[in-house]
């Protein structure tokens, strides 16, 4: 019996045999996905400033499919003759300086005389903890709800040349989209600090006050590349501690070397959270690129960079075309066993490696 229900003992209960239920997914859905814009239509996309060709052209920018990464590089190459019109600023502080909190408010300063905002990091940690902390949405709660903001989180993958060259990449493709602010994040505790400086046209770097050491395990090498340091958290009682920082990193600076530019890094006391001195921090890079513009250092820098970019892919494709070959990693996991268990020295191995793949290379 179908359903035991409907026996004669059980009275006033009749239980019908029912109909098939229809599927919780419908099975239509999984063919209406959208196929892959071609680089012409990511382009034109891009060039009409909407964000989800953007988007999508960013995210092949960071794919490491060969194929996707095909469709990137037409895609860049079509969009470089739009891009170069904007304002690079990388902005750097450790964990807690308040970047995320100033960024905000900076944001929102320079997006009030007009433009769009493209907010964009490097954070090659995200590599070991699978996901981003830079970049990440929710940190700048009024840019986030901004339609003129364009906010991507750190490429996640690869080493820190990689991560760089792909957030590199994406500057190209925003100002092609008529981003004509950028900002690059990082946290300033190591390499990327470098990687930043040579794609932006001014470094912003984020410090704290009365925090014991002024100089807070910030390296000397990141405050040589600073144009401008600017000490966050000048508020309530602790605006006394930030100008005594602000005295502090100013005599420091006259210690180091003439920048190229000929420029001058500025010291300066603001608070993100109250909003105090905004504008000052703002003029102050407004002088800068007044200053750089009409010396010519502007443009020197910016073909600088591209030269060292176009070094850096050279110096990337090469170490994965070798890396990436079975046969080399292969032979290099066998000599890295011998030198580990000291039957061979590392410069023998390394070029026995190398020969073997130059050899190969010349078939
Ligand atoms: P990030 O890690 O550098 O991105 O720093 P956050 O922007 O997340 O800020 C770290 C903490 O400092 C947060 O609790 C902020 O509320 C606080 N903070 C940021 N800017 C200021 C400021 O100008 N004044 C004060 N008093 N606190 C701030």
């Amino acid at each position: 019996m179908e359903h035991p229900e409907n026996d004669q003992q059980y009275t006033g209960l009749t239980v019908n045999s029912g109909v098939s239920q229809p599927p919780s997914v419908n099975p239509y859905l999984r063919h209406r996905r959208k196929p892959m814009p071609s680089a012409a239509e990511l382009v034109e996309g891009i060039l009409k400033g909407d964000v989800t060709h953007l988007s999508r052209a960013v995210t092949l920018v960071e794919s490491t499919s060969p194929d996707h990464q095909a469709v990137a590089q037409e895609v860049i190459e079509k969009c470089l003759p739009h891009s170069g019109n904007s304002r690079r600023i990388g902005i750097t502080g450790v964990p807690g300086a308040g970047k995320s909190t100033s960024i905000d408010v900076f944001g929102l300063h320079v997006l009030k005389r007009g433009g769009k905002l493209a907010v964009l990091a490097i954070d090659p940690s995200s590599e070991r903890t699978k996901g981003s902390i830079l970049g990440d949405k929710t940190r700048m709660e009024k840019l986030s709800v901004h339609p003129d903001t364009f906010i991507r989180p750190s490429p996640s993958a690869g080493s820190l040349g990689g991560v760089a060259r792909k957030t590199r990449e994406t500057i190209v493709l925003c100002e092609a989209a008529g981003y004509n602010n950028i900002f690059v994040e990082t946290v300033g505790v190591g390499q990327s600090e470098t990687a930043v400086h040579s794609m932006v046209d001014f470094f912003l770097l984020i410090q704290l006050a009365g925090t014991g050491d002024e100089l807070q395990g910030i390296k000397r090498g990141i405050m040589e590349m600073a144009d401008g340091i600017v000490i966050n958290k000048a508020d309530g009682d602790n605006i006394n501690r930030a100008q005594l920082a602000q005295a502090q990193f100013r005599s420091a600076l006259h210690l180091f070397p003439p920048t190229t530019s000929g420029w001058m890094p500025e010291v300066l006391c603001y608070s993100g959270y109250y909003e105090i001195g905004i504008t000052e921090v703002w003029d102050m890079i407004d002088r800068y690129f007044d200053f750089v513009t009409s010396n010519g250092y502007f443009e020197h820098k910016r073909n600088q960079q591209a030269r060292y970019w176009m070094y850096e892919s050279i110096n990337e494709q090469l170490k994965n075309h070798f890396y990436r070959d079975p046969d080399v990693e292969a032979l290099l996991a066998d000599r890295e066993r011998l030198v580990l268990e000291n039957r061979q020295s590392s410069f023998i191995a390394a070029r026995d490696v190398l020969d073997f793949y130059f050899s190969r290379l010349k078939k």
